[in-house]
């Protein structure tokens, strides 16, 4: 007789099943370039392009975006050309506008005060 490594109560029930929510089907992604029979991805739709980066400026994997293998490779190939035209970022410090830390600004020396207003030239001179 096998003793179970933990105490916590059995989820399977007699039948082998699992109780509970049942079994995590993950939806089918389909790639949206199929849908719409994109032959070829343009690297000047940045809106579009855009949606296949992350946060980070990385480029989404296909598992998160569900486009298939010959369209993730058209996709990372405009991407990378988008970049090099400056159309996005390369890294999260190139989104316009940058983002200025509130800690930077709480620890930033206070300005210096205005100079003194320049003393009235004397007339008559010269
Ligand atoms: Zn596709």
């Amino acid at each position: 007789m096998v003793q179970p490594r933990t105490n916590r109560p059995n989820k399977y029930r007699k039948d082998g099943k699992r109780e509970g929510r049942g079994k995590y089907v993950p939806k089918r992604k389909v790639c949206a370039f199929c849908v719409d029979k994109v032959e070829t991805i343009d690297y000047k739709d940045v809106s579009k392009l855009r949606r296949y980066m992350s946060v980070r400026a990385k480029i989404e994997p296909r598992r998160r975006t569900g486009t298939c293998a010959k369209h993730q490779r058209a996709l990372a190939v405009a991407l990378k050309r988008a970049r090099h035209l400056a159309l996005l970022p390369f890294t999260p410090a190139q989104f316009a506008p940058a983002p200025v830390r509130q800690s930077v600004i709480a620890t930033a020396p206070a300005p210096p005060p205005p100079p003194p207003p320049p003393a009235p030239v004397p007339q008559g001179q010269g």
